[in-house]
């Protein structure tokens, strides 16, 4: 399992883009939320739009889903040899949140006699149900109100060879999301939204660290960060959490 994050800052970010990873499941790569600074972090990583097998869209917001339109058309326009090889773009999306993706890429998609079937495949995980990517088990959790009230969100959690990681994506009210009930044993990494100022879209530092046991807190890899992270070095050290960096890949 190798990690790449392609950005590590919130929606608002002027120097650590847009939270999005890529996961290297096997040969298998999963693309984390495709935000608009994608265009620019997918290709300072080292990779192309055409690399990408899945991708997962958390929710909604821009930073998360702005640009994925930009991805799906140029994977379809992909051009090999002069010759037009089309590639469908696969995206994980939790069935509560299915439609409004659909209707949101319909709006740009849907013309001179193409419609978004042929841009993309819908992967609907059924009922919080699994599914399988190389030989690792994927599987979403609702979080829909505990981001924002009256969003539509989902977080992850990814299994393989007995560890599993835990994703929240953008969360503020863990203990409603009940965000704990994932975490067991082979958990190796919780990938956690982090604020380190009042927020009230985000759990702040002492909602995280309050609201897992303290055990837990190595193994919290906070994301999704405030620009001025470097204020907080002290504070980060103290709190023994993990701070995920942009580029610095991270191996289980
Ligand atoms: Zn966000
Ligand atoms: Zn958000």
């Amino acid at each position: 399992m190798k990690i790449t994050p392609l950005g590590v800052g919130g929606a608002f970010t002027k120097t650590n883009y847009h939270n999005n990873y890529i996961m290297q499941i096997g040969e298998q790569l999963l693309l984390v939320d495709a935000g608009t600074t994608l265009r620019t972090s997918l290709v300072e990583a080292g990779y192309h739009y055409t690399d990408i097998d899945y991708v997962y869209i958390s929710h909604l917001h821009f930073d998360h889903v702005g640009g994925l339109e930009e991805m799906i058309l140029q994977r379809y326009w992909h051009f090999e040899d002069g010759k037009h090889v089309p590639l469908k773009t696969k995206i994980i999306v939790h069935e509560k949140l299915s439609l409004s993706l659909r209707t949101l890429l319909s709006q740009s998609l849907n013309n001179q006699g193409h419609a978004v079937e042929d841009f993309c495949q819908f992967v609907i995980p059924k009922n919080e149900g699994s599914m399988f990517i190389g030989n690792s088990t994927f599987s979403l959790f609702d979080t829909t109100n505990f981001h924002q009230e009256g969003m539509i969100s989902s977080g992850f959690k990814l299994s393989w060879n007995g560890a599993n990681l835990v994703y929240t994506s953008d969360i503020k009210r863990l203990d409603q999301a009940n965000i704990i009930a994932q975490v067991d044993e082979k958990t190796v990494a919780i990938f956690q939204d982090v604020s380190f100022t009042t927020n009230g879209a985000h759990a702040t530092l002492d909602e995280v660290l309050s609201y897992y046991p303290s055990e837990l807190h190595e193994r919290i890899f906070a994301m999704h960060y405030n620009d001025n992270v470097g204020d907080f070095d002290e504070v980060i050290q103290q709190a023994k959490i993990q701070l995920v960096k942009r580029q610095q890949v991270i191996e289980f």
